[in-house]
């Protein structure tokens, strides 16, 4: 059992999980696109050049955008964090206060709660020779501001700021999307739904495949979710290993 479930003081044993069932009326793209490539083998290494100067654009862009009055409430824009290598990255919600101070993603108890779940991953070296920690991933949100007092995005925020995240991804060309929590998911899956109802299925986006998860803060609320979120992970690397 990882360390960050073992060590959580109210973890408790699982429930049983009832089957995850997709939204009924959302029917999956066709898998028509090739899949981005694994880090096994070194075959991300031109991403990973073409990849920095594009997300050093967009970081530039988030750090002077205006186009939401989040900028006006904001200390620093968190563009976001990590590298294209592995070909993972982690989808958030939005900056919280910690974020909000430094300028970089998920570096609070949520965050370190993260960090310790990629650790995990390498620790039981779910995807063999691929390094797994916080450089070797991506890391980031769907909003590059703090919204104030933590409240939720609202929909005209997330379409002002989307196009940022997603000229991320389309540099980043991940293998494997994890998207944590309900903001996240919605946004790269086109479709609602409760975290519940969308984790437990494999998805595509472009050429990477997608897995839902809950959001690192919720786990902190909710210890005993950090079991299901351990089982996404593995999910996470075995879909990362398979075509
Ligand atoms: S949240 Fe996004 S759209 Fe709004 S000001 Fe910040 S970077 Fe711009």
């Amino acid at each position: 059992m990882p360390d960050f479930i073992a060590n959580s003081p109210a973890f408790k044993p699982p429930a049983p999980q009832p089957e995850p069932k997709v939204a009924p009326d959302f029917v999956l793209p066709p898998f028509t696109e090739q899949l981005y490539p694994s880090a096994i083998g070194g075959h991300r290494d031109a991403i990973v050049a073409a990849s920095l100067p594009v997300l050093a654009d967009v970081a530039a862009q988030a750090n002077a955008c205006e186009k939401c009055e989040l900028c006006k409430t904001r200390m620093k824009a968190v563009p976001g964090v990590g590298s294209a290598r592995s070909g993972i990255v982690f989808v958030g919600e939005a900056p919280g206060a910690d974020e909000d101070l430094r300028g970089e993603p998920f570096v609070g108890r949520a965050g370190e709660l993260l960090t310790k779940m990629i650790e995990g991953m390498h620790q039981r070296a779910l995807i063999p020779g691929v390094k797994l920690d916080r450089d070797e991933v991506y890391i980031v949100n769907v909003l590059k501001c703090r919204p104030p007092d933590n409240r939720n995005p609202l929909p005209h925020e997330i379409e002002a700021c989307s196009p940022y995240v997603m000229r991320q991804l389309e540099a980043l060309q991940p293998r494997v999307i994890c998207c944590l929590g309900k903001f996240a998911a919605e946004l790269l899956l086109g479709m609602k739904g409760t975290i519940s109802s969308m984790r437990g299925k494999t998805y595509r986006w472009k050429g990477a495949k997608l897995i839902v998860t809950y959001h690192p803060a919720y786990c902190l609320r909710s210890p005993s979710a950090k079991r299901p979120v351990w089982d996404d992970l593995q999910r996470l690397a075995q879909e990362y290993l398979t075509d």
